[in-house]
């Protein structure tokens, strides 16, 4: 779709309400396009205006939206927020009235829209006034509010219970059996670079080592560890007690309440990894069927089958986990409405404390993305993620925290859900970046959280684990950076205080 602004330069805006609103359409800023957008903004001296005109599939919608001129105090007249969001709003009443549809999300365009009530909650709102938000500023579908303000109370109540001094740490294993169909992850299968997988643990050990230095001269304390990648059980039971161990020696851990790790593939637990990381203090396991349909599983490339997840959820539960999490997606090639039911319904019928429900993302790099591969209709994924809901809520679970995706089947969301009491605190952290969280190894991503602010600072590991087997300056580098970033926000802090 061609993009037209006069009056502005917000581009970021309309691209991000282009792709909430017309997935498959890509912005065309020069020469011709059958669809087009324009986008102006004028300003009065009561008024900031924007308008949207679009030209369809040979027919013209239009919208608008404005703001008080006098509510731009301080901001740019050209991308300020308050601009953008007008520019969003016209665009979206256009968009919607060609559509024919509002999306589950409104007018959001963010991934993380349990953050709006979130602050609104934070500021002292009441729930009606930050559902209000959802409602009257994005107009947010009435079940997508629910979702977002059960999110927000449990984000509010995970960030009551942190302490100032700590913060968590990923721990990221880019090494999987086979690659997945929908996977973007840079992730080397081990058939590939076994060769690799010796010299990554001894870089990664050193790493630990030297940020675990870092952490100590900061006085930060870890209180989640969530062990990622990639799929970390694809490495032996001795690679993991001797990566566990130095975790453990290095880092101290006394303070942390939380351990996760994911064995998503069945093909790669055993019960002699499993005893390992219980013996090292691992409290929580991610067993991911993503299907239990054994050709859909075949169609993603996994290795296993349905069978195989019974039988890795039975070691899982015999080795004495307390918390296990199981992921499904709705939404993949191949799956029904009524596949992804039968799933979930065996999903919730082994009773894990945890159960993610993703929807599908088309990601740059996967193989999905290449082949173009043909996807369930929105309205299919729409019912698998109704189904979910209810079947949950039935079985006594409740969403705690969520995020959205580029590229999403029908724009919808990723929601974690738990039994009452097994809220995993790592993820909301991560997701609603309630505090630090700390990446080492290949491919994570260091996001640090200024106390005050809420400016985020991100610091990216390597992703290849051929890069991360040379990257020690580079490694060294972040956590000089990180260092100063805790320097700096502790200096903030005094200065505050003594004023
Ligand atoms: S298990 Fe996860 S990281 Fe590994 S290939 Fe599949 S989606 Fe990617």
């Amino acid at each position: 779709m061609k993009l037209i602004f006069k009056g502005h330069a917000c581009k970021y805006a309309a691209e991000q309400m282009l792709l909430t609103l017309f997935p498959g359409e890509r912005p065309v800023y020069a020469g011709e396009d059958p669809n087009v957008v324009t986008l102006t903004l004028s300003r009065a001296d009561t008024w900031l205006t924007a308008r949207a005109v679009l030209d369809w599939q040979e027919r013209r919608y239009c919208g608008g939206a404005r703001a008080p001129s006098a509510s731009l105090t301080g901001e740019p007249l050209n991308d300020g927020r308050i601009v953008q969001k007008i520019l969003k709003l016209a665009f979206y009443r256009a968009g919607t009235a060609a559509l024919g549809y509002e999306p589950p999300w409104g007018a959001m365009t963010g991934v993380r829209p349990v953050k709006i009530p979130t602050k609104a909650l934070a500021r002292g709102a009441s729930e009606a006034e930050a559902e209000a938000l959802l409602r009257d500023e994005y107009r947010v579908s009435p079940l997508r509010r629910r979702l977002a303000m059960d999110c927000a109370r449990a984000s509010l109540r995970a960030k009551a219970s942190l302490r100032p001094d700590e913060v968590s740490l990923y721990v990221g294993i880019p090494f999987c059996p086979t690659r997945c169909a929908y996977c973007s992850f840079v992730s080397a299968g081990v058939g590939r670079s076994l060769s690799l997988v010796a010299s990554f643990l001894e870089q990664l050990q050193a790493e630990i080592a030297g940020m675990s230095g870092t952490l100590r001269d900061l006085g930060l304390r870890v209180r989640t560890v969530y062990l990622g990648g990639g799929t970390p059980t694809t490495l032996t039971a001795p690679q993991l007690d001797v990566l566990l161990g130095a975790l453990r020696r290095e880092t101290g851990l006394d303070r942390c309440t939380e351990f996760t790790v994911e064995a998503g593939r069945p093909d790669t637990i055993t019960a002699e990894k499993l005893a390992v990381l219980r013996a090292h203090g691992v409290d929580r396991v991610s067993v991911n069927p993503q299907s239990m349909d054994d050709r859909v599983l075949r169609a993603m490339g996994r290795a296993h089958q349905g069978a195989d997840i019974l039988r890795a959820f039975e070691l899982v539960r015999g080795a004495g986990f307390p918390c296990v999490n199981m992921d499904l997606i709705a939404g993949l090639p191949a799956d029904s409405a009524a596949g992804f039911r039968s799933s979930l319904d065996q999903v919730i019928a082994l009773g894990p404390e945890n159960i993610t429900v993703h929807t599908l993302a088309l990601k740059k790099g996967s193989r999905l993305m290449e082949e173009g591969a043909p996807l369930p209709l929105d309205s299919a994924v729409a019912e698998m993620l109704a189904y979910a809901w209810s079947a949950l809520t039935a079985a006594g679970y409740a969403p705690y925290y969520l995020y959205r995706q580029k590229y999403m089947s029908g724009s919808f969301e990723n929601v974690g859900w738990t039994r009452p009491g097994f809220e995993n605190l790592y993820n909301l952290c991560m997701m609603e970046e309630l505090h630090p969280v700390i990446a080492l190894g290949g491919g994570g991503v260091t996001k640090l959280v200024d106390p005050v602010g809420g400016r985020i600072v991100r610091l990216s590991n390597p992703k290849y684990p051929q890069e991360y087997l040379t990257a020690g300056e580079k490694l060294a580098a972040k956590r000089e950076k990180l260092a100063a970033f805790f320097r700096a926000a502790a200096a903030d802090a005094e200065g505050r205080e003594e004023g």
